[in-house]
C-alpha cells in the first residue's frame, strides 16, 4: 500500500512537476519549468545524469581540451583533421589582436576582421547571416540557458514564438533542465561553444573540443524525446546517457570565425550562423559606452530599416541573447514592434526550410511554408522514424546578390559523421559520482 501510495505521489509530481504543498520537482523539466522565482530557478541543483558525467567532460567554464582517454573524441578529431587548413591560431582567448600581422586581402575569411562569410577555404559552406524570405527576422538568442529564463520562455510560449537557441557547453552542464526546455518548448538548439571564448584563438584540437563536447551534452536524456511516460525521481537513478538530439548549427562566440574554424565546425556537421544586425543587447554593463538607450536605438534602426523596405528582398539576422534579465526583458519589451515590422519571425533554420534540425530524426521542426500558415508550429516528433529527407531550400530566392545558402548538401550530409562521442562512462564508481555530484554544486555556485 504504501508502495503505491508512493508511486502515486512520484507520478503526480512527474506530471504536474509540482507537489501538492506547491513545491517544484527540480529534478524534471517539468518542475523546473514551473518555477516563477527567479532566484529559486537560480539555486543549483543536482542532476545526477550531468554530475555523473563530469570526468567525462572538459572542466566546466574552462577551455576545452579532449578528455584523456577518450578515444571517440580522438577518432572524430583524427578523421576531421586532414581537412582543417593551415592557418595559425590568432591572438588571444580573451580577444586581444593586438600585433597580429593579418594580411589586409583577409586570406582566412575572418568575420572578426572584415565581416567576411564566404569562405576562401574549399569544401566549407557560406555563413548563415540573413534570412533568404523577404520581411523575415532570423529570431536567436546566445548564451543560455540562462537559469532564471523561465518568464522569458513562458512569455514565447504565451506568443506561440519559437526562436533559435545558441547555448554554451558550459551552461548546459550547470542548468541541464533548462537546456531540455529549450527542446521541449519547440526551440532550435544550437551550439555556443564550450567556454564562450574567441574561438580563432584556439589551437586545433581544442577548438575542436569546444564543439565537440558542447554538442556531446546532448546525446542526453530528453525525456519529450525519447520517454513516452514522465520519469520521475525512481526513473531517473535508471537513466543512461543515451541518444538524444545532437545540433546541427553553431554560432561562433563574438562571432569570432576563420576558415580554420569553419572547416573544424564542418567536420562534426554544424553550419554556422551569424547576424545582419546587433543589439549590442549583451553589453549594457559590460562597454562603458553602451547603455539601454544604445541597445533601443539598435532595435529601432532594424525596424526603420524594415519600414524602408531594406528587407523586401531578403529578411535579416539580429543578434540577440539569453544572456541575464535585462537582455531578456529587452527581447520582451521590443517584440510586438519586431511583430509589427516583419511579416515573419521564426527560427533560423525553419527560414532555411532544415526540418531536420538535429542529427537524429526523432525530432523535425515545420519548414517555412508550414511554420508561416501555422500548421507546423509546434515541433513535431518523426513517430515514422524514417529519414525524413526533406531538408529543402526555397529554390526560388536568391537575396540581393547573395549567394543562396544550400543546406541540403551540407548539414544533412555531414550530419551522419556528426553522430558525436558515445563514450559515456558508466564505469564511474558511486563514491566518485557523489564527489563529483558535490564538485558540481559548488562549481556551478561559482560559475559566473
Ligand atoms: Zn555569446
Amino acid at each position: 500500500m504504501l508502495k503505491a501510495i508512493l508511486a502515486i505521489g512520484v507520478a503526480a509530481i512527474s506530471l504536474s512537476g509540482v507537489d501538492g504543498q506547491g513545491t517544484p520537482d527540480r529534478m524534471t523539466e517539468k518542475g523546473e519549468s514551473s518555477i516563477k522565482d527567479p532566484n529559486l530557478e537560480c539555486q543549483p541543483y543536482l542532476y545526477e545524469p550531468v554530475a555523473s558525467a563530469l570526468a567525462s567532460f572538459p572542466g566546466i567554464w574552462s577551455g576545452a581540451t579532449i578528455v584523456d582517454g577518450d578515444t571517440n573524441a580522438l577518432a572524430k578529431w583524427a578523421a576531421i583533421q586532414p581537412n582543417v587548413p593551415d592557418i595559425p591560431p590568432k591572438g588571444t582567448l580573451q580577444g586581444n589582436f593586438d600585433g597580429l600581422n593579418y594580411g589586409s586581402d583577409d586570406p582566412d575569411c575572418w568575420w572578426t576582421n572584415t565581416k567576411c562569410v564566404k569562405p576562401k577555404a574549399s569544401g566549407i559552406p557560406e555563413d548563415i547571416w540573413i534570412m533568404p524570405e523577404p520581411r523575415t527576422l532570423g529570431y536567436g538568442f546566445d548564451d543560455g540557458p540562462n537559469c532564471s529564463h523561465n518568464a522569458f520562455y513562458d512569455y514565447l510560449a504565451s506568443q506561440n514564438q519559437k526562436a533559435t537557441m545558441f547555448f554554451i557547453g558550459s551552461n548546459v552542464m550547470d542548468w541541464p533542465l533548462e537546456t531540455q526546455r529549450a527542446v521541449a518548448d519547440g526551440h532550435e538548439v544550437c551550439i555556443h561553444g564550450w567556454s564562450h571564448q574567441y574561438m580563432t584563438a584556439f589551437q586545433n584540437e581544442d577548438a575542436f573540443a569546444e564543439l565537440y563536447y558542447s554538442a556531446y551534452f546532448f546525446d542526453g536524456p530528453f525525456p519529450i524525446i525519447k520517454r513516452p511516460k514522465p520519469y520521475g525521481i525512481i526513473g531517473m537513478q535508471a537513466i543512461k546517457l543515451g541518444a538524444g538530439v545532437t545540433p546541427t548549427c553553431w554560432r561562433p562566440p563574438f562571432g569570432d570565425v576563420d576558415d580554420r574554424i569553419r572547416a573544424i565546425a564542418n567536420g562534426l556537421g554544424l553550419r554556422t550562423m551569424l547576424w545582419q544586425y546587433d543589439s549590442q543587447d549583451w553589453q549594457v554593463g559590460v562597454t562603458p559606452d553602451i547603455t539601454s538607450e544604445s541597445v533601443d536605438h539598435e532595435y529601432q534602426l532594424m525596424i526603420d530599416d524594415a519600414k524602408k523596405g531594406m528587407f523586401n528582398t531578403a529578411g535579416t539576422i539580429m543578434l540577440f541573447h539569453e544572456l541575464d534579465d535585462y537582455t531578456m526583458s529587452e527581447a520582451m519589451k521590443w517584440y510586438p514592434k519586431l511583430k509589427e515590422s516583419f511579416d515573419h519571425i521564426l527560427p533560423v533554420g525553419v527560414g532555411y526550410n532544415v526540418t531536420q534540425p538535429y542529427v537524429e530524426d526523432s525530432i523535425t521542426q515545420p519548414n517555412f511554408i508550414q511554420y508561416t500558415s501555422g500548421t507546423g508550429s509546434t515541433l513535431l516528433r518523426n513517430s515514422s522514424n524514417t529519414s525524413p529527407g526533406s531538408t529543402v531550400t526555397t529554390g526560388s530566392t536568391t537575396p540581393g546578390g547573395i549567394t543562396e545558402v544550400r543546406l541540403d548538401d551540407t548539414v544533412k550530409k555531414t550530419g551522419d559523421a556528426a553522430r558525436l562521442g558515445l563514450g559515456w562512462n558508466g564505469g564511474a564508481s558511486v563514491v566518485a559520482a557523489l564527489l563529483l555530484g558535490l564538485a558540481f554544486i559548488f562549481f556551478g555556485l561559482s560559475a559566473h
